[in-house]
């Protein structure tokens, strides 16, 4: 808890500093037109005490931090260049120009102070929709009390406005309103022993929550602790252009201390020229545009994304997404919806249909497989009572084997039942019901098969548009899955996608993932982040879906879609293109102008140092707006 009161002080600090930066800001430039006042009227003494005030308020912060850096950490700064350029210019009698410049460099602070405060908003909405009060049972009476102290294994009552914990419903059934947590605007149906989550809203039912998570553990806490650590790491861009910063700073000062001593001996200037024409090097040479190309933008999208429960885990993902050359989905609960539902029963071999059920939900009781899941629930809806089974072994992609009084079974793909030879009408059945798109599992003891069971996974309704778009992006889009080729065909089909990679194992995906970073680029994995968290490891972007509510999912992949829904795909790929496209533009942008105004100054001293003040600290505030369109 602590950790996420202390971020909560940690933005009100950011929200404080980005209103005095404007304020500060505000009487800068209320000062330098005092001062133009007195100088039009001619008082003089009034006019330089004003643009004094006007230096100190504006430069004071930056000639501090710039003096900061430069003896703690011995390197130069833009600030200090700002700074020391204004002071030389009113050295020189020219206090406007120099007031000018600290007014526009304190502006366009004050704007990346904004940046900054539109993420941290972001994050603070999303800390807002932590619930204080719970009320909970405790020896059978209804307690208020804060959600903090809410411990596991307490009872919510009447969870009401919004849930106080991450838990499980204990009884009662409600709709509930997930929007905080996965973005959805649609109210999901729950029931007993569905999941809830801390701050999504209950519809109209009366439910009972058994908390299941501390305050700080809770989905709602991990999804604000991530989009906070999104925004401290740095893209190798940035880093290499802060590493830049400090040679070129001094890179700068040396060239102006040469251009403030050469041009009189060699080309004849006066020396008022020279000094005048060495502080505009000074500032447009200056890399304020430059170093401000990158965050704002990155930022900006970090919390555009993060509004529509798309998490990047730093701005590296979002510059990586944007270069994807291929996107590779997993099958099963990503592509398709993952709830798998049994279809047909086919028992051979003197067993019936609902013995053959019963043994097998019984051996797959133990095993956390969606299709072992499938298969439990079935057995429950029709009312069998399942036996113990044990020694249960789970072979990775091929399926289980366990033991009941006595006897050893084994379920799965055709590859589990070693040397059981299967007749051609068994095979033929098989196979027709792969062409429909089904999973099919064998069950055998050890002598003989006993029937097979076929299953069917949606498509995902949206599966088809998404690829579609992936499509028409220029991306590559492939299918991996440890199913069969037939099934595997059947659903990539329906879905829109021709390539398709069937029959692996967990460490073949990773192999495959592997070769085709090699063969085309960046290759984006979408899984469920469970069953696939090597493959998303392995991928040079790895997208988790449906992470509400698995730990896994979010500490594996770079970018968590927060909905079970693929849709978010596209759009966090074009994010990530307009994000580096502005950055290039901002950088390009801020190289060119710098380039224009260190030109125009030499060659015959087309602009004066306020132009060059403007065109400088203007492309400044430029990159910035610019980085800013992002939010919307
Ligand atoms: P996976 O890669 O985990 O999706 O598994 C690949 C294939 O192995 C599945 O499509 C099933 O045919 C089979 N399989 C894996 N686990 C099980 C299980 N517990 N029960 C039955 N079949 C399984």
């Amino acid at each position: 808890m602590s950790e996420i009161l202390s971020s909560k002080k940690r933005f009100s600090f950011g929200l404080w500093e980005s209103h005095s930066a404007s304020i500060i800001t505000s009487f800068c430039f209320l000062f330098i037109i005092l001062a133009y006042l007195a100088r039009i009227n001619d008082y003089l003494f009034l006019e330089i005490v004003l643009f004094l005030l006007a230096y100190i308020v504006g430069g004071y912060q930056k000639a501090v931090e710039g003096l900061n850096t430069l003896f703690k950490e011995k390197d130069l700064d833009v600030d200090l260049l700002m700074v020391i350029a204004a002071i030389g210019a009113a050295a020189i009698g020219y206090w406007m120009d120099g007031a000018i410049l600290i007014f526009i460099f304190s502006l366009s602070g004050t704007l990346e102070g904004y940046t900054m405060e539109r993420t941290n908003k972001d994050i603070r909405s999303i800390l807002d929709l932590r619930p204080e009060k719970a009320v909970l049972l405790r020896d059978g009476k209804q307690v208020a009390i804060n959600a903090e102290e809410l411990k596991k294994d307490d009872i919510l009552v009447k969870p009401g406005e919004r849930i106080a914990a991450d838990g499980i419903i204990f009884q009662g059934y409600s709709a509930i309103y997930q929007a905080t947590i996965t973005g959805e605007s649609v109210p999901v149906d729950k029931t007993i022993n569905d999941k809830v989550f801390a701050g999504t809203v209950n519809g109209y039912g009366a439910i009972e929550v058994k908390v299941t998570k501390l305050a700080e553990e809770t989905m709602l806490s991990k999804i604000i602790h991530l989009v906070q650590e999104a925004k401290n790491e740095k893209p190798p861009n940035q880093l290499f252009v802060e590493k830049f910063e400090g040679i070129y700073a001094k890179t700068v000062v040396l060239t102006a201390i040469v251009l403030m001593i050469a041009p009189p001996f060699i080309i004849g200037w006066s020396w008022e020229e020279t000094i005048y024409r060495a502080m505009i090097f000074l500032v447009v040479a200056s890399p304020c545009a430059l170093v401000s190309s990158i965050m704002p933008a990155i930022l900006s999208a970090i919390s555009k994304a993060s509004r529509e429960r798309v998490l990047f885990k730093g701005g590296t993902h979002l510059q990586n997404i944007a270069d994807v050359k291929a996107v590779v989905f997993d099958k099963t609960g990503t592509l398709t919806y993952g709830e798998p539902v049994v279809q047909d029963i086919i028992s051979f071999e003197g067993t019936t249909e609902m013995e053959l059920l019963k043994i097998t939900a019984s051996i797959e009781a133990l095993s956390e497989h969606p299709i072992a899941r499938s298969v439990v629930q079935y057995a429950i809806n029709n009312d069998l009572e399942l036996e113990h089974s044990t020694n249960l072994r789970s072979f990775k992609g091929l399926g289980v084997e366990g033991t009941l009084n006595g006897i050893s079974y084994k379920v799965g793909k055709k590859e589990i039942l070693n040397n059981i030879v299967l007749t051609k009408e068994q095979e033929n059945l098989a196979l027709k019901f792969e062409q429909q798109g089904r999973t099919i599992i064998f069950v055998s003891n050890e002598q003989s098969l006993l029937g097979i069971i076929s299953i069917f996974d949606q498509v995902r309704l949206e599966a088809k548009s998404v690829i579609k778009q992936l499509k028409n992006m220029n991306i590559r889009v492939a299918l991996l899955t440890g199913d069969n080729e037939v099934t595997a065909k059947n659903i990539g089909e329906n879905a829109g996608i021709e390539e398709i990679y069937s029959g692996l194992l967990p460490e073949d995906k990773v192999d495959f993932i592997k070769k085709m970073t090699a063969k085309y680029g960046k290759v984006a994995m979408v899984g469920d982040g469970i069953n696939d968290a090597p493959a998303l490891a392995a991928a040079s972007v790895g997208i988790a879906m449906g992470a509400a509510g698995t730990d896994i999912a979010i500490e594996t992949a770079d970018v968590v879609l927060m909905a079970d829904n693929i849709e978010k795909i596209p759009f966090a790929i074009s994010l990530g293109k307009r994000t580096n496209r502005i950055i290039k533009q901002n950088v390009v942008f801020a190289i060119g102008v710098a380039l224009i105004l260190i030109v125009l100054n030499f060659i015959g001293g087309i602009i004066n140092l306020p132009e060059g003040v403007v065109g400088h600290e203007g492309s400044t505030v430029l990159v910035i707006l610019s980085g800013l369109r992002l939010l919307r």
